[in-house]
């Protein structure tokens, strides 16, 4: 029998000649990611009399998540990871860089059979890209400092194959919420899904990084699309290095094969406090909006943008409502205000922030007040997650964001057409 795409990746990052779901290997991955994490990281590090990185060149920092400092501890926070990537000579993006998962896709971080391990749960992003990436705790992070290597548990898989054309205005998000509340929030519980099929072999790299990156909403460990030529033509823009892309073998063993048609799919919306509430957007249609926020790791990229901004088309934004625009990295908020996006926001009378994770954790930026409701395109939607829990937070497309934000209310983009 064959094997999956995460027992030949794990098998060859633990120098072993196969393994099996279940078996806990020690592998060395290429790359380990923290972002403001990482102040606490250093912490764990420094707690247990550990003084150096072992290879800090495998590693990199992107502070994103309270970016600019937002209060004097955060400020700290920032001060004590300047001075500790200096000191250990780590790669290093400070803030106003971007989301970490865009600026590590942006930087060519992220190749083709990497191991990537990262101390935020959205790590698993990069199988967009055909990496093997997993979000860790921040002790496991300090003994991935220490010894550049840590025990994983091969998982299962999962292959979820998908065809049909999308309809004009639904979009890989809405194609990810739709899985996620088919599957629920641990339809995939530390399995490997390997995402297939001629609906996603059309998709460009940023739909892709909406796929796995919400994955994680699934509970799944990691994420993967098979590298294409898609991929390969846009890694040739961002990066030198040479990279060996590993492929599951045709007669792999997985313990579900999935196949959905998205061809008739309608928008979706995740409806709070549950990311697989998940219901077609004629449900929830006419719920009035306070705030909407278009951006975060998810859906900031220059085409979600572009996307927005399209279904807005020269509309302002609501009377009542505060449109939050935050592009996921200084590339994306660059490539907007050359296109004349961000000026267009404003224009309709939105709010642009600077990269970064912005009202997303709930820390600052645009955090919700009590009853207050909200539909952003990122990913969480649990009591809490940006602000109030007494406030309402959806989530949905760029388009969805979009129509809310002009409409005031919960809008199928495609009535606006
Ligand atoms: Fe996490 Fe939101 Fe930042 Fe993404 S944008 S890394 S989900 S806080």
């Amino acid at each position: 029998m064959g094997k999956t795409f995460a027992e030949k990746v794990l098998a060859k990052k633990a120098g072993l000649a196969e393994v099996e779901p279940g078996q806990i290997v020690t592998a060395r991955p290429d790359l380990g990611m923290s972002h403001d994490n990482t102040a606490a990281i250093v912490q764990l590090f420094r707690k247990v009399g550990l003084k150096r990185v072992k290879e800090p060149g495998k590693f990199v920092v992107i502070l994103d998540h309270v970016v600019p400092a937002a209060s004097v501890e955060y400020a700290q926070n920032h001060k004590d990871i300047r001075e500790f990537v200096r000191e250990q000579g780590i790669r290093f993006y400070d803030v106003g860089r971007g989301v970490c998962h865009q600026v590590v896709v942006e930087e060519g971080l992220a190749r083709p059979g990497d191991l990537i391990l990262g101390a935020d749960s959205h790590t698993p992003t990069y199988g967009a890209l055909g990496a093997f990436s997993a979000g860790i705790g921040r002790s496991e992070m300090a003994a991935l400092w220490a010894t550049g290597e840590l025990w994983l548990k091969v998982p299962t898989s999962f292959r979820i194959e998908l065809e049909g054309e999308l309809p004009e205005l639904v979009t890989a998000k809405d194609v990810i919420l739709y899985l996620i509340g088919k599957l629920g929030a641990d339809g995939a519980l530390y399995r490997s899904v390997e995402f297939a099929g001629p609906t996603v072999e059309g998709m460009g790299i940023p739909d892709r990084m909406v796929m796995a990156n919400m994955a994680a909403e699934m509970g799944a460990k990691n994420a993967f699309v098979a590298p294409d030529e898609t991929t390969f033509a846009y890694l040739a823009d961002r990066t030198k290095d040479a990279f060996t892309p590993i492929y599951p073998d045709p007669d792999a063993a997985y313990e579900e094969v999935m196949r959905f048609d998205v061809g008739d799919l309608e928008p979706q919306v995740a409806c709070p406090p549950d990311v697989d509430h998940v219901v077609p957007i004629s449900q929830v249609a006419g719920k009035k909006v306070d705030q909407v926020v278009l951006g975060t790791c998810t859906n900031g990229r220059i085409e979600d943008l572009r996307l927005a901004a399209e279904v807005m088309a020269g509309r302002p934004v609501a009377d009542g409502v505060r449109m939050i625009v935050l592009p996921a990295s200084q590339e994306v908020w660059l490539q907007a205000a050359e296109e004349g996006l961000l000026a267009e926001f404003v224009a309709a009378g939105a709010l642009v922030l600077n990269p970064g994770c912005g009202p997303c954790l709930g820390a600052h930026q645009g955090i919700l007040a009590p009853g207050e409701v909200c539909l952003a395109t990122s990913n969480r939607n649990f009591k809490g997650r940006m602000g109030s829990p007494e406030a309402e937070l959806y989530l949905g497309s760029p388009a969805v964001a979009a129509a809310v934000a002009v409409t005031g209310k919960i809008t199928d983009p495609r009535s606006l057409q």
